[in-house]
């Protein structure tokens, strides 16, 4: 029995592959590059039913992920998130079969700590001692920790305009930050440059392979804690879109291991109306998305005017006959202080972004009646204090009420 059945990398534009010995970024030709494994020898020595008698983490799936000696591990705890039912709510939207899959729980609160811990523990195992990486908050905080942990260096770069809460966390973890009056997009071109010039391993969304193993977890663990069966929907605020090529890669690898069967759930990409290239590219019938100009939301984590791997993303939505919706800020506030008031749970404002589509995806008749549907929060509210405003009574001493 090995701890990974990690075989090789092998890019899905060209076909090229690569060892997993080596350090590699992007594919020759430009593309990311994703992680193949044994799987013949897989599904002879793994059976589905052992992993629920293991550690609570997301190392239980540890044969399909890339880390290949368990010493590399660096891990905070992160993973096996609840899959809550939302009764209430559903009852509202008139979705019988309700579910959040809630990654405010992950260590740094937001779902980015799947990505960073599985990246940075390959990333010690093939000798990565300095790295760098644009990020809009979230994703920097977390690779920015996990970094720390593992002993690696790190150079963050994020628009002036994210979150002083992601600031925090990356400047408390040692790692080299600067701000830059700009976007994502801005901050990942002055990366690039860095990364040349001092020769840094480049944790650009995409540009190293693993991230998307730590994401594929999501997937891994929804179709664990429905019992292996497949919901009917699940929905995914998209930005960089690791997560949703992540989910849909899990769901293949498990398809042909046959550890679930039948038809694959339709992935839903949500995005915002200030930034909806992969909402505007399906509404076209595209393969690619274009740069969106001047985008905006509150909601930062899905702020990405042009993500690397689009075409991966479209491919998981037009391959599983999900569909994209862009839902506007102020909608998200509306239902985040719903969900708050009818289940009690204060989820960000991306997260907020997939149950507006579901209700309105539930009213086209696209989500049918008695469907089973998981929606991905994918980060705590309490890391958004300042999107929520709300006005309070004061009261003086001696007031009663
Ligand atoms: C990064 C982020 C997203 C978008 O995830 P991608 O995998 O980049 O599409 C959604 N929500 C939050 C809270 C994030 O931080
Ligand atoms: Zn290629």
């Amino acid at each position: 029995m090995k701890y990974s059945y990690i075989s090789h990398l092998y890019c899905p534009k060209c076909e090229n592959t690569y060892d997993t010995k080596e350090q590699h970024q992007l594919c020759t030709c430009g593309s990311p590059l994703l992680v193949d494994y044994h799987w013949d020898e897989l599904m002879k020595d793994v059976n589905p039913k052992d992993f629920s008698t293991r550690e609570n983490t997301l190392w239980r799936y540890h044969e399909l992920l890339p880390v290949e000696d368990e010493r590399y591990v660096v891990s905070l705890g992160e993973g096996m998130t609840p899959l809550v039912a939302m009764p209430t709510l559903g009852k509202d939207m008139d979705v019988k079969y309700l579910y959040m899959k809630d990654e405010g729980l992950v260590p740094t609160g937001t779902f980015k700590a799947r990505g960073a811990a599985v990246g940075i523990s390959k990333a010690k195992e093939i000798g990565v001692e300095e790295l760098a990486m644009p990020t809009n908050g979230n994703a920097g905080a977390a690779w920015a920790l996990y970094a720390a942990r593992a002993g690696i260096k790190s150079t963050i770069v994020m628009p002036i305009d994210a979150p002083v809460i992601t600031r925090n966390e990356v400047a408390l973890s040692g790692a080299k930050l600067y701000l830059v009056n700009g976007l994502i997009s801005d901050a990942g071109k002055i990366v690039a440059k860095a990364v040349k010039d001092h020769n840094l391993y480049d944790a650009s969304t995409l540009k190293e392979p693993y991230r998307i193993e730590g994401k594929k977890t999501m997937g891994l663990e929804i179709a664990e804690q429905m019992g292996w069966e497949m919901p009917d929907v699940i929905l995914y605020p998209t930005g960089g879109g690791v997560g949703l090529i992540g989910i849909y890669k899990a769901l293949k690898e498990l398809k042909y291991l046959g550890w679930v069967k039948g038809k694959l759930p339709r992935l839903v990409a949500v995005q915002a109306t200030g930034c909806a290239p992969i909402v505007k590219a399906w509404e076209e019938k595209k393969y690619e998305s274009e740069f969106w100009p001047n985008s905006r939301t509150l909601a930062f984590g899905i702020n990405v005017p042009k993500a690397l791997g689009d075409f991966l993303v479209l491919d998981a939505i037009y391959k599983t006959e999900g569909c994209a919706i862009a839902i506007d800020d102020q909608s998200m506030i509306d239902e985040q202080a719903k969900i708050a008031r009818l289940e009690g749970a204060f989820i960000c404002p991306e997260g907020a972004s997939t149950f507006v589509a579901i209700r309105r995806l539930r009213e086209k008749g696209w989500i049918k009646e008695g469907e089973t549907v998981v929606a991905l929060n994918t980060g705590a509210g309490i890391k958004y204090p300042d999107t929520v405003k709300v006005n309070v009574p004061m009261l003086g001493k001696e007031d009663v009420i």
